[in-house]
């Protein structure tokens, strides 16, 4: 999708912090951190959410958990802790309509999440 931002940042049209980049996943920091570490994990492939997978996104979702947790070492919070996140829909709030995990770290973390 030309107009979507994540879509826009994977093909470095709009400027992030990206810290890990290759054919299928880019990762960056999010503009507005939550946490002392808070990353995007994302496709460059445009799924709008995880309600829209089918099977053949299948291997893009095991390489976007893989990629998380190796960012989740390269990040310093392996031993830590941290927390990834998937909002889908409105309810959950999600605002950006191209899948993405959010890795959550060097912080105590409640739950239940708000
Ligand atoms: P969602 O609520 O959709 O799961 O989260 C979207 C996230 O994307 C938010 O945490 C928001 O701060 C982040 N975000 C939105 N636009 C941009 C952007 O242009 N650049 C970066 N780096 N992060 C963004
Ligand atoms: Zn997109």
């Amino acid at each position: 999708m030309t107009d979507c931002i994540f879509c826009r940042i994977a093909r470095a049209e709009v400027k992030a912090k990206i810290i890990h980049s290759d054919d299928e996943i880019v990762a960056f920091h999010d503009i507005n951190p939550e946490a002392p570490t808070h990353v995007l994990v994302i496709p460059r492939k445009h799924i709008p959410s995880i309600s829209d997978c089918t099977p053949e996104d299948f291997p893009i979702l095991a390489r976007l958990l893989e990629t998380c947790a190796k960012i989740a070492e390269q990040e310093s919070i392996r031993e830590s802790g941290y927390r990834l996140v998937l909002n889908a829909g409105r309810d959950a709030g999600q605002v950006v309509n191209h899948i993405h995990f959010h890795i959550l770290g060097g912080r105590k973390m409640s739950w239940p999440p708000g």
